[in-house]
C-alpha cells in the first residue's frame, strides 16, 4: 500500500503503518496535552502504544486463522480504521472468509472482555466513549478503543471485516464473483451515507468514507481479475513475441532493443533461455548514463524480479509485479525457460475486454487440456 512505513517483521509477516495512522496517533497526543499537559501527554502515549498493540493483535487473530486454512500473510499495513492483511492468496470458500474476517474483531472483543472483568463495576458506558479524554481511566478508555474497534470493523463495507463477512454470507448462495460486486456496491452505498452524515456532525468520518469509497472500487476490480483468472492460466494472456538479451550483452545492445521494438522490459537470459534477470526501459537509460553502453547487462540488470510458471493463474502476476515493484514480470516453462511476458499493459488490455463484454474469457484452459 502506498503511504505506507515498515516497522519489521513477525512470524514471516512484515508489518507497515499508514500515515494516517500516525497522525491518529498525533491527534491523541495533542488532545491530552492540551486537556492535561505534558504529564498526560506522556499517558497518552502509553495509551497510544496500547492502542497500536491491540490493533496488531487483531491483525494477527486474521493471520492466525487464515494460517489455519493454509495461507500464509506477506504483509500488514495499520490504519486508524484498523489494519488491512494482505494473504498471499484469496480464500477460496465462503466459510474460509467468514472464519478469517471474524477473527480480527473476535481478539477485541475478548480485550475488551478481560478488562470489564477486570474494572467490573467501576466501569461506566460514557467512559468507554472518550478515548482522547485523559482524565478518564487509562483501561477504560482501552475498552472502548477495542469497543471501537470492533463496531467499526464489522461495517458491512469494504476493506472492513464486516464487508467481507457480508461477501462470504452472499457467496454461500452467489458466484464469488457476484457477491464481491453486489458487497462492493452495498459497501460503496454506505460510505456515502457515511460522507454525508459526515459533513453535519464529524469531517473526520468524510475522509473514511472517501478511503472505504475506493477500497471497495479496488475490491471489484480485483475479483473482476480473480474472475477473468478462474478458468483461464497466465499461458493464454502472456505476450509471447518479444527480444531478450544475453547474458554477455552490453547496455549498448539494451538501447538498440529499446528503439527497435515497442517493448520496455528485456528478460536476460543464459544459453538455455533460463530466466536470469530483466532489463527495464528506466534501469536500461540509467545504466547508459551511469556506467556508458559498454557495460554488461548482467552487471545493471534487476536480479530480484521472480519468474512465474505459465500454468499459475493471471491474478498471481498482477499480485507478483505489485509486490516486486517491476513493470513486468517473465513467465517461465516447467524447464525454467523464457516463454512470455506480463505487464501492466496485458492486464489492463484483459480488464478492459472484461468490461466491453461481461462474458469474454480469454482463450480457455480447455484448448490445451490433455
Ligand atoms: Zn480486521
Amino acid at each position: 500500500m502506498k503511504w505506507s512505513l515498515k516497522l519489521g517483521t513477525i512470524g514471516g509477516t512484515e508489518v507497515r503503518v499508514h500515515v494516517t495512522f500516525a497522525l491518529l496517533l498525533i491527534w491523541i497526543w495533542v488532545m491530552h496535552y492540551r486537556i492535561g499537559g505534558p504529564t498526560a501527554a506522556y499517558e497518552g502515549v502509553a495509551f497510544i502504544i496500547c492502542v497500536f498493540l491491540c490493533v496488531v493483535l487483531h491483525e494477527f487473530g486474521h493471520i492466525a486463522a487464515a494460517r489455519h486454512f493454509g495461507i500464509q500473510t506477506p504483509d500488514i499495513t495499520l490504519l486508524p480504521i484498523g489494519g488491512i492483511a494482505r494473504l498471499e492468496r484469496n480464500p477460496t470458500r465462503p466459510l474460509e472468509e467468514l472464519v478469517i474476517a471474524i477473527a480480527g474483531p473476535f481478539v477485541n472483543v475478548v480485550i475488551a472482555g478481560l478488562i470489564v472483568m477486570v474494572l467490573g463495576s467501576a466501569l461506566g458506558w460514557e467512559k468507554l466513549l472518550a478515548p482522547q479524554d485523559p482524565r478518564v481511566d487509562f483501561l477504560a478508555r482501552l475498552a472502548g478503543v477495542n469497543i471501537f474497534l470492533v463496531v467499526f470493523n464489522m461495517i458491512p463495507a469494504f476493506p472492513m471485516d464486516g464487508g467481507r463477512v457480508l461477501r462470504a454470507v452472499l457467496a454461500w448462495h452467489l458466484p464469488w464473483a457476484s457477491a464481491t460486486s453486489i458487497a462492493a456496491r452495498i459497501g460503496q452505498s454506505i460510505a456515502l451515507a457515511m460522507g454525508v452524515f459526515g459533513v453535519f456532525f464529524n469531517p473526520l468520518l468524510i475522509l473514511i468514507a472517501i478511503f472505504v469509497y475506493f477500497a471497495a472500487e479496488t475490491e471489484a476490480q480485483g475479483s473482476d481479475l480473480q474472475a477473468i483468472s478462474d478458468d483461464t492460466s497466465i499461458r493464454d494472456v502472456m505476450i509471447t513475441e518479444f527480444a531478450t538479451l544475453g547474458l554477455q550483452a552490453r547496455v549498448g545492445e539494451a538501447v538498440e532493443l529499446l528503439l527497435a521494438t515497442s517493448q520496455s522490459e528485456f528478460p536476460v537470459v543464459d544459453e538455455a533461455g533460463r530466466f536470469e534477470g530483466l532489463m527495464t526501459r528506466e534501469g536500461i537509460v540509467r545504466a547508459m548514463k551511469e556506467r556508458g553502453a559498454g557495460a554488461s547487462v548482467s552487471d545493471v540488470m534487476r536480479r530480484d524480479i521472480p519468474a512465474l510458471d505459465e500454468k499459475s493463474p493471471i491474478d498471481m502476476s498482477l499480485k507478483l509485479m505489485q509486490k516486486a515493484q517491476a513493470s513486468a514480470i517473465p513467465i517461465v516453462d516447467s524447464s525454467e525457460r523464457v516463454v512470455g511476458l506480463i505487464n501492466y499493459e496485458t492486464i489492463g488490455e484483459l480488464m478492459m475486454l472484461h468490461y466491453a463484454d461481461e462474458s469474454f474469457k480469454p482463450r480457455g484452459r480447455h484448448h490445451h487440456a490433455h
